[in-house]
């Protein structure tokens, strides 16, 4: 089925891809043994701004790059079963999550579609620095996760490409 629009733009590309592609054999498990958790943004290229090639990494992305339960999930699999012992978290400068309240956010929504967002309440980073912390802590100290994985924080800079390593 061929679309219109944006999806017919990525259907063609999607087409050269697989024209060129030559690797179904790279194995699941990410070769570098590197768990990323960064955010959605789109400024954000995580095997560009390291150099890696596919099968590298894994990355698990969501607003702001920020650990949750459900993230937390994710990453006792990845360490378990996936090879992946060293886990990074990278939020970013100007993230859209670090840009104001809940309340703000909520007000901002319920401004545009009525009030069927009055029970919303979105993860926003009222420090960044300060929340990498806590994510970084968390994983250190879970117990779930293997001894041997090792946690680092950094923050990546979107108007630089720099990313630097606050929590080595
Ligand atoms: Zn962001």
């Amino acid at each position: 089925m061929a679309f219109d629009g944006v999806i017919g733009e990525l259907q063609k590309r999607n087409d050269n891809y697989v024209a060129e592609f030559s690797e179904s054999e790279v194995p699941g498990k990410a070769g570098t043994g590197v768990l990323l958790i960064t955010c959605m943004d789109s400024r954000i290229v995580p095997h560009e701004i390291f150099g890696l090639k596919i099968g590298d990494i894994k990355v698990i992305r969501n607003a702001g790059g920020q650990l949750n339960q459900e993230v937390e999930k994710d990453v006792i699999i990845a360490s378990h079963l996936l090879n992946c012992h060293t886990i990074v978290i990278m939020p970013h400068t100007k993230c859209a999550m670090a840009s104001g309240s809940p309340e703000s956010i909520r007000s901002k929504l319920t401004e545009i579609s009525g009030d069927k967002f009055s029970n919303f309440n979105p993860s926003m980073i009222t420090d960044t620095r300060a929340k990498l912390e806590s994510d970084v802590n968390t994983l250190r100290n879970h117990d779930q996760l293997p001894e041997d994985v090792v946690v680092h924080g950094c923050i990546y800079d979107v108007e630089s490409g720099k990313v630097s390593w606050v929590i080595p």
